[in-house]
């Protein structure tokens, strides 16, 4: 009988191999009472500057591989492992309670790490396991056990563990490395976030695959359903093996979309972009032929932090996104904190209606100070590539007045101080309130452009909470009203010569393209993984035939007739 062992999906795909069980080595010590504090302050300083060395080859090791987003994150513990309050505290412990140099380096991280993971902040949290990396890799150092190298795996193998740790995890190389499967973590998490990267299946927080997989069992992962089928019968695995063989041959057909442009049979253009989240997203934006940049949720920057990221910070950020994409557009969404979105530092009201309360845009016109840091590193960037900044969750006029105001104070101020801004900034919103919708004729007169956001869209038509499971059913994006509100919405934008994307998860949903494509989008904006299948796909529609759908969605009363119908025209 398979044994089926379920997890959270960190990334999509097949895997099939055996299992690599990865353990470290016991680093228990005891810890003693000591009288000679210069001789365990040297054991630290030199453990600290070893690991120093180790993450630098991890790192110049990504480097060279061109993974040089990945790389970015052992900067971070390089700065754990310099951050003088860090050594302080453990210094400290070593001089004042005459603890040896094992237990005060790890009696001081497990503080942080608690502190860390006890943070509301789900992003946060996890930031925890950084720390805990550090942790291992010192305490490796200090007891002389090293720690397992991944680096020389030359099998093909899934790697079992109880935690990846991100400088394990970046030590894998995708050619044998097949997937990895862990007992603990979240979708935030640093593996998981790489296992995407490097587009490899993963699943994590299964909590206990670590003692449950043996050294000589058969695995498979199914991304999708976020499952790992330990010892398959025959003919399971013999599907599983033709549905990977499937996937690789998909994958490499998909390959020669990469730089084609994309356009339905009857040459119409459509932009497809990518969502980003942070600029180490790039290299699968890169990777995957995308036109542009069309939303890139900057409240991830102020997840990422204990505070709020300084202007510099964050036009390092934004330069980076910028230059990569060269010409291409690439679209900023100023923060959209709130909702299911908080941020510890920032002391978000607690609020009976969170997604109906203060978020978005409404925030931070009441934050000004904290906008204006966004706004001037915004501008400050736009000189470095084809800037467009918008403003999430607008309802009425006078919120765009007043973000639009504060926008061009800061870029006369940057311009009294000396300091370059474009000129050819596009401004616009998101759409993602009916009201909006209503207004949508006037509003084009006003702003560069529009981009729907669909995901809350559908929560506001509906009057349904996106997160609430009991009301799930009314979550209908697919239903006419939605289609319908978007058609007015290219149109009224159309009659005015601006451009309209839809940038919510629909945007990749192929039977939605056949509706949106057919009403005459001119961007879809959606996750870098599903830009070559849906370039594919739109290639293959003629633009007149996804009109006549369209006709018939709009007669449609209800969603699952929709549904339907696109589906029918799928398989057509
Ligand atoms: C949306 O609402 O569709 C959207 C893209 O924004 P988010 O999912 O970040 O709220
Ligand atoms: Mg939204």
């Amino acid at each position: 009988m398979t044994n089926i062992l379920t997890g959270i999906s960190a990334s999509k795909g097949i895997a099939i191999a055996r299992p690599y069980l990865l353990k470290d080595p016991d680093l228990s010590y005891e810890a003693v009472e000591i009288d000679n504090v210069s001789s365990e302050s040297a054991k630290l300083k030199s453990a600290l500057e070893q690991a120093k060395i180790e993450i630098l080859v991890i790192q110049d090791n990504l480097k060279q591989s061109g993974a040089n987003e990945e790389a970015e994150i052992f900067a971070a513990h390089l700065m754990l492992l310099e951050d003088p309050e860090l050594i302080s505290a453990i210094e400290a412990k070593i001089s004042e309670e005459k603890v040896n140099v094992e237990a005060a380096v790890d009696e001081v991280m497990q503080s942080y790490i608690i502190m860390f993971e006890s943070m509301d902040d789900e992003y946060l949290k996890e930031r925890a396991a950084d720390i805990k990396d550090i942790r291992k890799r010192v305490l490796s150092h200090l007891l002389n056990k090293p720690l397992p190298d991944l680096s020389l795996i030359d099998d093909e193998v899934i790697i079992i563990a109880e935690d990846l740790t991100p400088s394990a995890t970046a030590q894998l190389d995708v050619r044998y490395v097949k997937g990895f499967i862990t007992d603990v973590g979240g979708r935030t998490s640093h593996s998981a976030i790489m296992a995407r990267t490097m587009g490899i299946p993963a699943i994590v927080g299964t909590s206990n695959a670590s003692q449950v997989i043996e050294a000589d069992d058969m695995l498979i992962i199914d991304g999708s359903k976020a499952e790992v089928l330990i010892n398959p019968e025959t003919n399971v695995l013999k599907n599983y093996q033709s549905m990977l063989e499937e996937e690789l041959r998909s994958k490499e057909f998909l390959l020669k979309y990469v730089d084609v442009p994309t356009k339905t049979t009857d040459h119409v253009n459509v932009n497809l972009s990518a969502n980003i989240g942070s600029p180490l997203d790039l290299e699968a934006v890169v990777k995957n032929g995308a036109e542009g940049i069309g939303l890139y949720r900057t409240e991830f920057l102020y997840m990422g932090s204990k505070q709020a990221p300084t202007e510099d910070e964050q036009y390092e950020a934004y330069k980076k996104v910028l230059e990569t994409m060269g010409n291409r557009p690439v679209t900023v969404r100023t923060l959209d904190i709130g909702g299911d979105k908080e941020l510890s530092y920032l002391d978000l009201p607690k609020e009976m209606n969170p997604f109906l309360g203060l978020r978005a845009v409404r925030y931070t016109l009441q934050e000004t100070e904290l906008f204006r840091i966004q706004l001037r590193a915004l501008l400050r960037a736009s000189v470095h590539g084809h800037l467009k900044i918008m403003f999430p969750m607008i309802s009425t006029f006078e919120e765009f007045h007043s973000a639009k105001q504060l926008l061009l104070e800061e870029k006369s101020n940057l311009k009294d101080e000396g300091i370059q801004v474009s000129d050819d900034i596009e401004i616009g919103i998101m759409v993602e309130t009916p009201s909006v919708i209503m207004m949508a004729d006037q509003f084009a007169k006003e702003v560069d452009f529009f981009s729907i956001g669909t995901n809350d869209l559908t929560q506001y038509t509906f009057a349904c909470d996106r997160m609430n499971e009991n009301v799930s059913y009314l979550y209908q994006s697919h239903h006419p009203a939605i289609f319908k509100m978007i058609e007015k919405v290219i149109q009224a934008a159309h009659r005015e010569g601006k451009q309209v994307s839809v940038c919510g998860e629909l945007a990749s949903d192929t039977t939605a393209q056949i509706v949106l494509v057919g009403m005459g989008i001119d961007t879809l904006s959606m996750n870098a993984s599903s830009i070559l299948e849906s370039r594919a796909f739109i290639n293959g529609q003629s633009k007149s035939d996804l009109e006549k759908v369209v006709e018939k969605v709009k007669e449609c009363t209800m969603e699952n007739e929709v549904i339907e119908l696109l589906n029918k025209h799928i398989d057509k």
